[in-house]
């Protein structure tokens, strides 16, 4: 189980930022969870650490006994690290294997699972029991926080969300072409909105932030006023 603590206040509120993959959601939900002083999320990291626990034990993902089998084995958990939260499987710190090519190829696979996506949303739910969170996915407007006070869903030229996925691949020192990028990028894009299961949805009450053209601070900039307002409404 997850363990995060967030500050604990009564017109704390719940951010959900969702949208397509390399939009900017993780740099903006840990940009505006440290600017509001609040527990962050990342519900991707979550599935890419499931991912990573049934790659290592060769697990075939129609065998709903073995992932069964396999949630009651995982654990996962974020610490803090020098450059903010890394990812815990069952005490291993995976935060930089669960961003390599072998993961991401297979994690939207592992995330159309009803079966696995039950159980990392019920730990989200308890993660963030007492409001005071920015969580970022793909179904946390819609399914996980249907009750989020602020829900953003952001989207980006696909040109920019190729270069900034490339660029970080490269910054972590991963060997990769362009190419490869933008093949899992859009074979991420499709399963995650095509699934039947919780499908990658803007929600209705959620506000669309295009950052295509914006720095990150000028979209942190943005989401922290909306933020402050929502707060503000809760008092
Ligand atoms: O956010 P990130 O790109 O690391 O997420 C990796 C994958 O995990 C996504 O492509 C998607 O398949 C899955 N995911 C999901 N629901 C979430 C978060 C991530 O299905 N809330």
């Amino acid at each position: 189980m997850p363990i995060f603590v967030g500050m604990s206040s009564s017109n704390n509120i719940i951010v959900a930022i969702d949208g397509y993959s390399s939009t900017g959601k993780s740099t903006l939900a840990k940009a505006l969870a440290q600017s509001l002083d609040y527990g962050y999320i990342d519900t991707g990291a979550m599935y890419r650490a499931t991912t990573l626990f049934l790659l290592r034990h060769n697990m075939d993902f129609n065998d709903m006994g073995a992932i069964q089998k396999a949630l009651f084995a995982i654990q996962i958990q974020f610490r803090p690290g020098k450059d903010g939260n890394r990812t815990f499987l069952n005490g291993e710190d995976v935060e930089d294997e669960i961003r390599t090519m072998p993961v991401s190829a297979k994690v939207s696979e592992v995330a159309a699972v009803p079966l696995v996506r039950r159980a990392m949303v019920a730990q989200q739910q308890a993660m963030a029991k007492e409001r005071g969170f920015v969580m970022d996915g793909r179904d946390i407007g819609t399914v996980v926080f249907k009750d989020a006070e602020l829900k953003l869903f952001l989207t980006a030229d696909p040109v920019v969300r190729l270069k900034r996925r490339y660029d970080e691949l490269i910054k972590r020192g991963i060997e990769i072409t362009e190419e490869a990028v933008l093949a899992n990028l859009e074979h991420r894009d499709h399963i995650d909105s095509t699934r039947e299961d919780s499908p990658l949805r803007k929600a209705s009450d959620a506000i669309e932030l295009d950052n295509t053209n914006l720095t990150p601070e000028q979209q942190l900039e943005i989401a922290y006023k909306y933020a402050m307002d929502r707060i503000e409404q809760t008092v």
